[in-house]
């Protein structure tokens, strides 16, 4: 594993690549590395002779300051976790991990625009996070210059806008979705995961385990009945199963959206593919899961 903090050293360390033509894989993270991202990267590994795994803390997508300062940064567990994955792999795995100046040397004045996908679920609640995520994605693009990009879908939404920013820029690069990996428990994971306490990790399951029940429910029931179950049932759940130091979840959104247009639609007739997207805040941190309704997998 070569370890690069500067654009120059990730040139350098790329020339090869480059110069014997061989494949690229770019998988974009925000660092605190856990199973999830071990996940797109392990993809990544097979299929490319070159990996860069970027490890930066985007400022620009952050629109809440306190979120930023308290986003956990793990760099030496991190460089540790991809050696170990690189190691008798046969690839040339980079990790990239500039400072802000570097990435930024000079203001960012870009702005990206992608329509109705980002007027919906994150794109209200977080004003200019995806045209940040963009701004940093792109330029992810232009210094590694990838034939292959690898996504979590645990950020559904994030992988259209990437989809719509690879089409806005016509940039020859394929997209490829990964699947959420979860806790043995069910709970997605998240680097935010390690901010709850003991007692709202143990509660936090209940978001996944209500998805996948709301699931079942939408064999029999309305869509609107099942939005209104998912949203009514977390929020009261502290009711049901009284918790200790006041916890209890707050769901922020819960849509039923189409998995093309991300729309929120009216009934299970509505698209052929279908999604619920949902942010809830426990414990001060905000925890998002996306379950699929249809097609069945
Ligand atoms: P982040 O560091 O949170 O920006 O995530 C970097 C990449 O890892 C994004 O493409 C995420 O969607 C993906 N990712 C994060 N958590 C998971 C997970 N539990 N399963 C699969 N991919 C994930």
């Amino acid at each position: 594993m070569i370890t690069a903090t500067t654009t120059k050293a990730l040139a350098d360390a790329l020339a090869p690549a480059r110069d014997g033509k061989q494949s690229i894989g770019l998988v974009p993270t925000m660092g605190a590395l856990h199973d999830g991202h071990l996940s797109l990267i392990s993809r990544a590994v097979k299929e490319n002779d070159t990996v860069v795994v970027s490890i930066f803390v985007n400022p620009i997508q952050f629109n809440n300051q306190e979120d930023l300062q308290k986003y956990p940064r793990t760099l030496d567990d991190d460089l540790n976790k991809i050696e170990q994955l690189a190691d008798g792999s046969g690839r040339k795995v980079i990790a990239f991990a500039p400072s802000v100046e570097e990435m930024y040397p000079e203001p960012v004045t870009t702005t990206y625009h992608f329509g109705p996908i980002e007027e919906v679920m994150e794109g209200p609640r977080r004003p200019g996070h995806f045209s940040g995520v963009a701004v940093v994605v792109k330029r992810l693009f232009d210094l590694v210059q990838p034939q292959r990009a690898y996504f979590g879908e645990k950020d559904f939404q994030q992988i259209a806008i990437i989809r719509e920013l690879l089409r806005q820029t016509q940039l020859p690069i394929t997209l490829v979705p990964c699947p959420i990996v979860r806790a043995d428990d069910g709970l997605a994971l998240s680097s935010r995961n390690m901010r709850l306490s003991p007692a709202a990790r143990n509660m936090a399951p209940a978001i996944y385990a209500t998805l996948c029940q709301a699931v079942e429910m939408s064999y029999c029931e309305e869509l609107p009945d099942v939005k209104d179950w998912v949203a009514d049932t977390l929020d009261t759940f502290h009711e049901v199963n009284p918790q200790p130091d006041g916890l209890q979840f707050e769901v922020e959104y819960f849509e039923i959206v189409n998995d093309t247009t991300l729309q929120p639609i009216d009934t299970w007739d509505d698209a052929p593919g279908i999604v619920g997207c949902i942010a809830v805040w426990l414990d001060g941190v905000r925890l998002i899961d996306v379950i699929r309704f249809r097609p069945e997998a």
